[in-house]
């Protein structure tokens, strides 16, 4: 106890102090007085003793308490500042959600700058009041060094400031915006990520508010930290989206231009197969051992150079998911009988047994014919490189879902570490420049595919110097899509009764029926049987059963248009031979366009295509005069070669639609061979010229296409289509009597 004089108490006669001490630290004193002398015993100054220690742990519990109470409200701001920001991926929203959680949370107007690096100034992104209400900003608002320095030294010092703000010591745009918020202390937090500034956060305090102390500093240190790592995440996500956008365009980049370039050079080697083909055949006068010889080999290798080419388009229209499958029932076993046919002459100089297991009862399935076949194919091709003697396989069969085709033979085999790669594209087991065995490396990573497109599984077994064995299943009521969509699986259309007994059948495709009685009423005047058919895509189909005499085939028809299924039609040996008409007419307003009465042929253009579509033909006695229209000379020169090649044909050419039109005016040739694409005027406009002429309009033409339609060429043709359409080239009636002069020039060709 200690004595002294208390000016407030002048009776006090004795005091006592004592201190209030909490874990080694004075936290106070307290006082006690008494107006009698000596008046505290010992038994007091005990019991006041403990009472001022358990005062001074109430007082330290008292204020552990509001410090735990004030953390858990800055965890609970930190971690609702991190949710909001969390909503989005997007930087500049993210950042305003947080913005907006940590104003409505403290109450205090807040900023976020970004850097700008190129510029060395920072652009405000998310500014917000007292309330939390959003401020907006005017476009392209920045703060520069010298309207804000102690922002900046948060950048370059990377080290939080604070600004009193005071008459002059900011300048620029956001001054006037911030007097108007009445700011009056600024904390400036750097965010800072991976050793980069990426901006400020700025937390404000306005007029009346007491200024931030270390502690406030401290905590909006805090918040700046985890908002910089959520900024950056939302940057790096960002990036990642961007380069993966990047990647995808290459790789269509990369797609596009193999297709394009495979096309390209599809052309020039169309020119070689060709030309050496027509010398080959004596055309051009009589060959020696050596010379065919050599264009044999140059023949082998430009078939060889075809199939490679084509493997690419594939494979690039495979990567841009642009392969479409024609599904149709296909009979497995004419599939392997005829890959089998192919592939003995693959062996034909090896002692290999070609071997084939497949039950009577092996159902068809629903599938592409001419991608199955390629499988079947490519399997059995590269059994037939890789063994030199000893047998191959192709064993068949079913069970209630799939059918399982196997290849086997007994050649080299596969080293179990390259097996589970050789589906990939452009793998190969042997792939150094001195190996023994050609390809691409692309066969089984294409087959792969259209396997799996089926809704089947390939895979493979092999053993080192015993032989490999390859299965593929396909599902037998084709791939689940189509299971569900039942496309295929309607039961073939009741083939019509045939109208006029006897006549020659003619397959009219139309998918407006009106159309179709139109044909039928007109072509049973004429003696011609018809059959309806409105499905697109059954066509081959019922072309293969019907076997018609010809078709007539609308050309703009949804879902599948005239140019597919014609190219279909051309590619299938079966159906090759039929003459097709193309033409179509819109019912209602009784006009319609013909695309020449006579054929149809793809390029690259095979002489005994053309020759046939040449025979098929009615000719006359004499001479024929025939115009052939191509842009491209050499496609003009050997068309040229191989229609002379023929007796009684003279060829006239032209390299333009101008031209063609002008020559057709003055030659009056028998026959026109017409390339439907080319620049400034083309086939289209000769197509006109020719129909809208009385004396012309029978003359036959065959027409020419690429054989593989871009999707933007097939919108151009049947564009042109549509507006010749338009301007009504031919009425309905004259359509009608094209259509049948063209069966009738077919008519007497087979007459005679
Ligand atoms: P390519 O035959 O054009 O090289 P594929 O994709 O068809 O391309 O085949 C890839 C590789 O798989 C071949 O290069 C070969 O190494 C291996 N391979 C395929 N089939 C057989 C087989 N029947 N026997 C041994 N190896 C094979």
């Amino acid at each position: 106890a200690v004595r002294f004089d208390n000016p407030l108490l002048p009776e006090t006669r004795s005091e006592m102090a004592l201190p209030l001490v909490s874990r080694g630290r004075v936290i106070g004193a307290m006082t006690i007085q008494s107006d009698k002398p000596a008046a505290f015993t010992e038994e007091d100054i005990t019991a006041l003793q403990t009472m001022a220690d358990q005062l001074a742990t109430a007082i330290e519990n008292a204020r552990l308490f509001a410090e735990v109470e004030d953390d858990a409200w800055r965890r609970a701001l930190i971690s609702e500042v991190l949710q909001a920001a969390s909503t989005s991926l997007d930087p500049e929203d993210l950042l305003h959600r947080a913005g907006e959680t940590i104003s409505h949370r403290l109450g205090t107007p807040s900023a976020v700058f970004l850097w700008e690096p190129g510029e060395e100034a920072l652009r405000p992104v998310a500014v917000h009041a007292s309330d939390a209400s959003d401020i907006p900003l005017d476009e392209g608002v920045q703060v520069t060094r010298e309207m804000n320095p102690t922002l900046f030294a948060a950048v370059e010092q990377r080290c939080s400031q604070v600004l009193e703000r005071v008459a002059g010591s900011v300048s620029g745009p956001f001054a006037v915006l911030a007097d108007r918020l009445r700011l009056r202390y600024d904390i400036y937090v750097p965010l800072v990520s991976r050793d980069r500034v990426l901006g400020v956060l700025a937390l404000c305090r306005t007029e009346g508010q007491p200024p931030p102390g270390p502690d406030d500093v401290g905590f909006a240190e805090i918040i700046g930290a985890n908002l910089s790592v959520v900024l950056e995440n939302a940057r790096l996500f960002q990036d990642a989206v961007q380069t993966a956008e990047r990647l995808a365009e290459v790789d269509r980049l990369k797609s596009q231009f193999l297709a394009n370039m495979s096309h390209e050079l599809r052309t020039p080697l169309n020119s070689i197969i060709g030309f050496s083909r027509v010398i080959l055949k004596g055309i051009d006068g009589p060959l020696t051992d050596l010379q065919r010889q050599d264009l044999e080999a140059i023949y082998n290798s430009g078939q060889h150079l075809l199939g490679l080419i084509n493997d690419i388009l594939d494979i690039s229209k495979i990567e841009a998911g642009k392969v479409e499958l024609s599904f149709e029932l296909v009979d497995l076993e004419e599939v392997i009988r005829g890959v089998m046919a192919t592939a003995i002459a693959l062996v034909k100089d090896k002692p290999v047994e070609m071997q084939q297991s497949i039950p009577d009862d092996l159902p068809a399935v629903i599938g592409d014919n001419r991608r199955i076949r390629q499988v079947l194919l490519n399997l059995v091709s590269n059994a037939a490189k890789f063994t030199d003697e000893g047998f191959i396989r192709v064993e068949a069969w079913a069970d209630e879902e799939f059918i399982t085709i196997s290849v086997a033979d007994s050649g080299i085999g596969i080293p179990p570490d390259k097996l589970p790669r050789i589906f990939e594209a452009f793998t190969q087991v042997d792939a150094s420049p001195s190996r023994k065995y050609g390809g691409t490396g692309l066969g089984l990573a294409i087959s792969k595919s259209f396997v799996e497109l089926h809704g089947g599984r390939i895979w493979a077994e092999s053993e080192v110097g015993r032989g490999s064995t390859f299965c593929f299943t396909l599902p037998v009521q084709g791939p689940p899509a189509l299971q569900e969509g039942t496309v295929v699986e309607e039961p073939p259309v009741p083939a019509e009764m045939p109208d006029a007994e006897g006549g020659k059948l003619v397959l009219c495709v139309d998918d407006d029926q009106g159309v179709i009685t139109l044909f039928r009423r007109y072509l049973h005047k004429q003696g011609y049987r018809v059959i309806g058919l409105t499905d697109a895509a059954r066509v081959l189909e019922e072309a293969k059963r019907l076997k018609p005499h010809a078709i007539t085939l609308d050309v703009m028809m949804p879902e599948k248009d005239g140019w597919q299924v014609i190219q279909e039609l051309k590619a299938d040996p079966e159906t090759c031979h039929i003459p097709v008409v193309m033409c179509t007419i819109v019912s209602e307003e009784g006009r319609g366009m013909s695309l020449g009465a006579a054929d149809y042929l793809v390029k690259p253009i095979l002489e005994q295509d053309l020759l046939a579509a040449l025979d098929r033909l009615d000719r006359e006695a004499g001479r024929h005069l025939v115009l052939v229209v191509d842009d491209q000379e050499e496609d003009r020169k050997l068309l040229r070669r191989m229609i002379e090649s023929q007796d009684g044909y003279e060829v006239v050419e032209a390299d333009s639609g101008q031209e063609a039109i002008r020559l057709i005016r003055r030659v009056r040739p028998q026959l026109i061979v017409l390339d439907l694409m080319m620049p400034e005027v083309d086939g289209f406009a000769v197509l006109e010229a020719v129909k809208a002429d009385e004396t012309t309009r029978s003359i036959p033409i065959i027409v020419v296409t690429a054989k593989e339609l871009t999707a933007e060429e097939h919108r151009l043709l049947n564009h042109r289509i549509a507006a010749l359409i338009q301007k009504g080239v031919l009425e309905q009636e004259e359509l009608l009597e094209d259509v049948v002069a063209a069966l009738q020039k077919w008519e007497r060709r087979r007459v005679a």
